[in-house]
């Protein structure tokens, strides 16, 4: 529900899901889609989103008996191949699991960490997905990749913002090649991002 709404609408959507309905898949399976898209509405898109919720959860309940751990054991890259085969289920999601529930080597990338990650340089514009992520993996330790996902977002968020970054009072500002040179330009920036963002977990 993260996609193309703000997080506080995220927070209200799931809070709100949570308290109505649950976030059981069998609970969930088992709620009508109306239910479940009166509940998500502040999320936006709501009656899409709940259909793909309820289908996902039928899925977890039917194949996996409503606990997908016995995928989360599995190698990496099935694993991740086998959650990014369900519905709604796209890359970043399928890393945020496997980064947070089952502790596995990935960086998960949204829209922030993808504007970070070009306006230092670190790769260049344009870039997929997966190449963000691999050259953020062979950055930061493999220990440190929770704690680094959770902080480039917080960045992103308070400093590095998309319309208007904080170059002014950024720490990094000595050695970001966008402040120096001036290349933030906050709209485009931020329509670029929401653009991309859209393709990076449908
Ligand atoms: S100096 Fe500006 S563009 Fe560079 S990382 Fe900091 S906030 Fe972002």
């Amino acid at each position: 529900m993260s996609q193309n709404t703000s997080y506080s609408n995220e927070a209200r959507a799931y809070e709100q899901l949570e308290r109505t309905i649950g976030i059981e898949p069998g609970r969930l399976a088992e709620a009508g889609i109306e239910e479940i898209a009166s509940a998500i509405r502040p999320a936006g898109m709501h009656n899409i989103r709940a259909k793909v919720i309820k289908r996902l959860s039928e899925i977890v309940v039917s194949k996996y008996n409503g606990d997908i751990s016995r995928i989360l054991i599995k190698e990496l890259q099935e694993a991740r191949e086998e959650l990014i085969r369900l519905p709604g289920v796209g890359r970043k999601s399928a890393d945020v699991i496997l980064l947070f529930e089952a502790n596995k080597p990935i960086m998960p990338v949204d829209r922030h960490i993808f504007r970070i990650t070009e306006r230092l340089g670190l790769v260049s514009g344009n870039q997929s997905y997966e190449r963000v992520r691999s050259i953020l993996e062979s950055i930061i330790p493999r220990e440190e990749l929770e704690m680094g996902h959770l902080s480039l977002i917080e960045f992103g968020r308070r400093i590095c913002r998309a319309r208007t970054p904080l170059c002014g009072s950024c720490f990094i500002a000595e050695s970001c090649p966008s402040a120096k040179l001036g290349k933030v330009k906050g709209n485009r920036r931020a329509r670029a991002d929401r653009a991309r963002d859209t393709g990076v977990d449908d």
